[in-house]
């Protein structure tokens, strides 16, 4: 990122001119999107050389030194910042925008909802070719992409309601119901989806059903993949060629790995909102599962999103915390009625888990510690 800050300061134009002559997919949204960039980039890698951001840079300085590293790709693959994504669609004039879904972050520092979806809608409107590939499950990221010339709609599901309760249209509840939403105010309602999961595969629009085989955990992970591969199919790459790269992927910076520690199976997973600790409820196994939370700069100040976050999935497992802040977790935990026990490292958590599998949940300051601890484990 610095490099990729001290050209922007030589050359303000310098992202421009990097982007200027690759194909360009941008992936935008609050959840998933580093591992959807990450996916999109190997699934284009059908066709070709990607620069891609792949480890979470997702401002403009981070795709600065992304494109600047790849040196010339006929494609790109970008990772951006929900709230850069205006700024990035100007300068790097994408051929393909995927917009994943709209949740609250970061207390302290992210935009308001509803505001972060005027954005997008705004952009949009600016640049009628861009090709939109959008989240048809999501009311927000509908209703910023649906005057849109040109937009694909794919199903990865929605689990968080809680942002999306009323229309951003007219202000009236929306109501759902097996899998669909409408507002009961205004014709804002669920689009037909052209890419859907389906069991453990993606049905595209033609109607055919792809088994998608994922070393990446979860209903999440295969909402990613259908994703990635709507996005390339706006390239030309056939769901049939990049299916078989997505199985390559194994973690993302770190996400999902698995590694092996006296006798423990330790996999981390990052949860850093409420809509991504719901994902990762879904995706942890019922095992002895660590949590672990800080509240340092990039993870936001503010804690009280905690009670946002219904742990009682957790109930009945054996839960271990830990992190800077986790007496804040712990009366969370209390209140919610989940059993728990407080340690001060890694290592005391590793030792009061019985071999086999330990989930280890944290988000993103107490994921890198965790990170750390094993060897910066990618
Ligand atoms: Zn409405």
């Amino acid at each position: 990122m610095i490099g990729g800050w001290i050209g922007l300061k030589i050359d303000p134009d310098l992202l421009r001119n990097l982007a200027a002559g690759r194909a360009i997919a941008l992936v935008s949204g609050t959840n998933g999107k580093t591992t959807t960039t990450r996916f999109t980039a190997a699934a284009l890698g059908v066709l070709g050389p990607v620069a891609t951001n792949s480890f979470g840079a997702n401002m403009p300085t981070g795709h600065t030194s992304a494109l600047a590293k790849a040196g010339a790709t006929p494609f790109a693959v970008l990772e951006v910042d929900e709230h850069y994504l205006a700024r990035v669609i100007d300068e790097t004039t994408p051929r393909v925008v995927a917009l994943l879904n709209l949740s609250r972050d970061q207390l302290d520092r992210a935009k308001e909802v509803a505001m972060m979806a005027q954005m997008w809608r705004t952009a949009l409107a600016a640049h009628p070719d861009i090709h939109v590939v959008a989240n048809a499950d999501d009311p927000m990221v509908v209703w910023a992409a649906i005057n849109t010339a040109n937009v694909v709609w794919f199903s990865a599901g929605q689990r968080w309601h809680d942002d999306s309760f009323v229309c951003p249209e007219c202000g009236s509840p929306i109501e759902r119901a097996n899998g669909e939403w409408w507002c009961t105010g205004c014709p804002l309602r669920r689009p037909q989806a052209q890419w859907t999961v389906e069991d453990e595969g993606v049905l595209d629009p033609k109607g055919d059903w792809h088994l998608v085989k994922l070393q990446l955990p979860g209903q999440v992970n295969l909402g990613n993949a259908a994703t990635a591969l709507a996005v390339a199919a706006e390239f030309g790459v056939r769901p049939i060629e990049a299916v078989p790269r997505l199985a390559g992927v194994a973690s993302v910076a770190g996400r999902y790995a698995q590694v092996e520690r006296d006798g423990r199976n330790i996999r981390l997973l990052l949860a850093k909102n409420p809509a991504s600790w719901l994902e990762a409820f879904d995706m942890a196994e019922v095992a002895p599962t660590l949590l672990s939370i800080n509240a340092r700069d990039p993870d936001g100040f503010d804690t009280s999103w905690l009670y946002d976050v219904d742990f009682s999935p957790l109930r009945g497992r054996q839960v271990l915390i830990t992190g800077d802040r986790a007496y804040d977790l712990a009366v969370r935990l209390e209140v919610n009625d989940v059993a728990f026990r407080h340690v001060t490292t890694f290592d005391e958590a590793v030792r009061a888990s019985p071999p086999g599998r330990l989930e280890v949940i944290a988000n993103y300051t107490a994921f890198q510690d965790i990170r750390a601890e094993l060897d910066r484990v990618n």
